[in-house]
């Protein structure tokens, strides 16, 4: 299933991820000043900051991840979390809604149904 847009806990868990890689790329750049120990330190500790602070997004996200609502997606019938009032489902990107006031507003039924084919 090919998805653009991904609900706010995949994408700040992607960036969690990414954070991950660019650490270890850092610290892989680092070795290559061997020759230097205070350069070489220097993108050892970058690096290691970078998986640090990816530990505490992801420690993030399970902190986020209790106060979602969960609902079960009208779209595709998968239980899917919402974050804050406006979220995508996790599983088929249907905009969903826990705010009465937005509804009919910027994700109404009628919108949905466009944007799908
Ligand atoms: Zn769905």
């Amino acid at each position: 299933m090919a998805k653009k847009y991904s609900s706010k806990i995949n994408k700040i868990r992607s960036f969690a991820l990414g954070l991950i890689f660019i650490g270890f790329i850092i610290m892989y750049i680092g070795i290559f000043f061997k020759n230097h120990p205070l350069v070489m330190t220097i993108f050892m500790l970058l690096g290691l900051l970078a998986i640090v602070a990816s530990t505490f997004i992801y420690f993030w996200i399970g902190m986020l991840s209790t106060k979602a609502v969960q609902v079960v997606c009208p779209n595709c019938g998968k239980p899917t979390k919402i974050l804050g009032r406006v979220d995508m489902c996790m599983y088929c990107r249907e905009p969903l809604t826990i705010d009465p006031n937005l509804e009919g507003v910027e994700f109404d039924e009628k919108y949905n149904r466009k944007s799908r084919k």
